[in-house]
């Protein structure tokens, strides 16, 4: 059976959430470098509305899958004009959006799941990098981890980096030569630039972590939010380390707009966390993501 993540399956799996829900709206925000196009999906209000990001890692596949499971319940509660908890999604989305990307990382995504091939005219650069072992590749095609390519503590970043040897593309945590550097970053900025979402969440594995600080600015409603998605889920919040800080989406997104981030880690083991995990991990955030879509 063919990987339930790779680039084909997940075009199908959204145009058949896109056939079946015709409330449910689709675009494509960039493209990666691979050419692969960086897409989003929303539901209700657009203008006024939060942004969940998924898979910026290559081996994080996981989070794209648990997410699009988590709309299709919600779209499909819609259509049956269902409640949840006796609160009717519908309105509220209507009042406030839910704008989701279900995969940051395209190339990388595949380059993990279908090896150095995938990454077309990048293929010698991965094969080079990740020693034709790319089961663990975390970066996009070009050997750069688009979560240290965002203009957040770069210079800090830089250095952190060299400290650690890494100085030029690799499977992980390389930042590229300046911020922005990636297309894949360069889409998802553009991309809140433009629309000013209220608050965004990236999803990541893993870990069962809730990172919601960048720096001394600590944006309005932050701990509020952290701490009942920590309730609402069990997850712990945490303080990221070493080269876990800047560069990342999260960093960016609070730096920029002076607006709550999330970075939030799901399920626990070694990544890429098993296909099994699907179910375990989506039971357990479900009251969380609902949380997120009302508050
Ligand atoms: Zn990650």
């Amino acid at each position: 059976m063919a990987h339930p993540m790779t680039e084909f399956e997940r075009n199908k799996l959204i145009k058949n959430l896109l056939a079946k829900y015709n409330f449910l709206n689709h675009g494509v925000i960039g493209k990666s470098h691979c050419e692969r196009n960086i897409e989003f999906l929303s539901l209700g209000n657009f203008e006024n509305s939060i942004l969940w990001a998924c898979a910026f890692h290559g081996m994080e596949w996981l989070t794209s899958l648990v997410i699009l499971k988590f709309l299709e319940n919600i779209c499909n509660r819609i259509k049956l004009k269902n409640k949840i908890f006796g609160i009717d999604i519908e309105k509220n989305l209507k009042n406030r959006g839910l704008v989701i990307i279900p995969c940051v990382n395209p190339d990388g995504v595949e380059i993990s799941l279908n090896g150095y091939k995938s990454a077309n005219e990048f293929q010698n650069l991965v094969k080079k990098a990740s020693n034709i072992h790319t089961f663990s590749w975390q970066a996009n095609a070009a050997g750069v981890d688009i979560n240290h390519n965002f203009d957040a503590g770069w210079n800090e970043l830089k250095k952190l980096e060299k400290e650690n040897n890494i100085l030029e593309p690799s499977p992980t945590r390389f930042g590229g030569k300046k911020p922005e550097s990636e297309p894949e970053t360069k889409a998802l900025v553009d991309f809140c630039r433009k629309n000013k979402f209220l608050y965004a969440i990236a999803f990541h594995s893993q870990g069962e972590e809730i990172y919601w600080k960048y720096g001394k600015n600590i944006p309005e409603n932050s701990y509020r939010l952290a701490k009942l998605f920590s309730i609402t889920s069990g997850y712990k919040l945490s303080s990221p380390e070493g080269l876990a800080v800047g560069g990342g989406f999260k960093d960016w997104f609070i730096t920029e707009f002076n607006r709550p981030a999330f970075t939030i880690e799901i399920g626990v083991g070694k990544n890429p966390l098993p296909i099994s995990q699907l179910y375990p991990i989506y039971n357990k955030i479900y009251k969380m993501l609902l949380s997120s879509l009302l508050i």
